[in-house]
């Protein structure tokens, strides 16, 4: 369960997230779409606490940050874990094979034994279809398979929660729906997810809710039903006629 609670940030003058407040439940796959500029990515890197909020809180299973008030390096590290984040440019180690890139994690942050963490990379490199990619450096691959690596590094921190900033977006359309298919995949294994997106046609297919956010507010939400097919507010009418 994730709780945002009042979540605003600030850029010095600029305000970009107005009052965030959303809930989400455990399994479920949470879509936000929404113009260039409307704070989707930054809702998301206040989530990882790569940007701090200005206030709020931000509560994920029994795991609370108030940033009304200081918060310590310990307690955002500790909160990290809980998120898995996939950036839209992949951001893997160059230097590093696949499997190197999924075990770095686990060990430097988690601890884990070299044995144990390569273990675990294999399956889930596995899992995202790689599984004879698994020596293969970031330039030997395509960027569709550099993005499954990116999602199996995140998973391999065991998170509670995955982000997906545009997971898609620097992607040949022909890699699209790899990326898209290792998703809907972890959507139907239960994963809790909060993914922005362009991509509407996956937006309709994966999400339990969907989330339109214009100008730092959260404008409308509802089930992708609701959103795509008859939305109710103007704001969103117009976004969508203009992407459709
Ligand atoms: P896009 O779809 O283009 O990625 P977005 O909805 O994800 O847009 P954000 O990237 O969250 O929007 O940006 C929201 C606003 O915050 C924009 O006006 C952007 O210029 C500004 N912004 C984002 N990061 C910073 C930063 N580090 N410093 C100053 N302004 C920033």
């Amino acid at each position: 369960m994730i709780s945002i609670k009042g979540l605003s940030k600030h850029f010095g003058d600029l305000q970009v997230l107005k009052d965030i407040n959303l809930e989400v439940e455990k399994g479920k796959v949470i879509v936000v779409i929404g113009p260039s500029g409307s704070g989707k990515t930054t809702m998301l890197r206040c989530l990882n606490i790569l940007e701090t909020p200005t206030t709020g809180h931000i509560t994920i299973e029994n795991k609370q940050l108030d940033f009304s008030k200081k918060v310590t390096k310990k307690a955002v590290t500790d909160f990290r874990k809980l998120t898995g984040m996939v950036f839209q440019s992949y951001n893997l180690f160059p230097h590093k094979t696949a499997i190197e890139n999924v075990m770095e994690g686990p060990i430097t942050v988690k601890k884990q034994s070299k044995e144990k963490a390569r273990s675990i990379a294999a399956d889930l490199l596995n899992k995202v279809g790689l599984g004879d990619k698994i020596d293969y450096y970031p330039f030997q691959l395509s960027g569709g398979q550099q993005q499954r690596v990116g999602i199996a590094r995140a998973l391999a921190m065991d998170p509670e929660v995955m982000l997906f900033d545009e997971p898609t977006s620097a992607l040949d359309p022909e890699l699209v729906g790899e990326v898209l298919k290792v998703i809907k995949q972890l959507a139907n294994e239960g994963m809790t997810m909060i993914i922005v997106t362009h991509e509407m046609k996956f937006a309709r297919e994966v999400a339990d809710e969907v989330i339109f956010m214009d100008g730092g507010y959260i404008v409308e939400k509802g089930n992708p039903q609701a959103i795509f097919s008859a939305p109710k507010e103007a704001r969103t009418q117009q976004f969508l006629q203009l992407i459709q």
